[in-house]
């Protein structure tokens, strides 16, 4: 299922033009336009699911494929050992911006806790 007005959808068709890194049946995974971290990487369902308020037990396997995709990335990417931060955001308080869950997977500096 995909949302005609979903950005990273339109990402995943093709339709608009993204850094994609990784792409399988399932998953994609491409550069933030606006990166926070040396690398930062949102990691998405190909099928559009809007927040984490709408996962359901049938898409427990692609949601399981964004963090092997997230640790895949990070060996690729030379910081698997040193660490790394990956994150999801659900609506407005936490800062949701693109209403098709993704993970962001932050490398390449140190991270401090708690998040602000
Ligand atoms: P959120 O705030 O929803 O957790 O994260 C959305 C992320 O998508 C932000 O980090 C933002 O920089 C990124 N983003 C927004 N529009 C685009 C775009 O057109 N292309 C890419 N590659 N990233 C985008
Ligand atoms: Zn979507």
């Amino acid at each position: 299922m995909s949302n005609d007005d979903c950005l990273f959808c339109k990402i995943a068709s093709g339709e608009i033009p993204a850094d994609k890194i990784l792409e399988s049946d399932d998953v994609i995974a491409f550069r933030d336009i606006n990166p926070q971290a040396p690398t930062h990487v949102l990691i998405i369902p190909r099928r559009h699911i809007a927040t984490i308020n709408d996962i359901e037990d049938a898409d427990a396997a692609d949601l399981g494929k964004l963090y092997i995709a997230a640790k895949e990335i990070a060996a690729k990417e030379g910081f698997a050992e040193q660490g790394y931060r990956v994150t999801m955001n659900c609506n407005a308080a936490a800062g949701q911006t693109v209403f098709h869950v993704h993970l962001h997977l932050l490398g390449g500096r140190d991270f401090t806790w708690p998040p602000g």
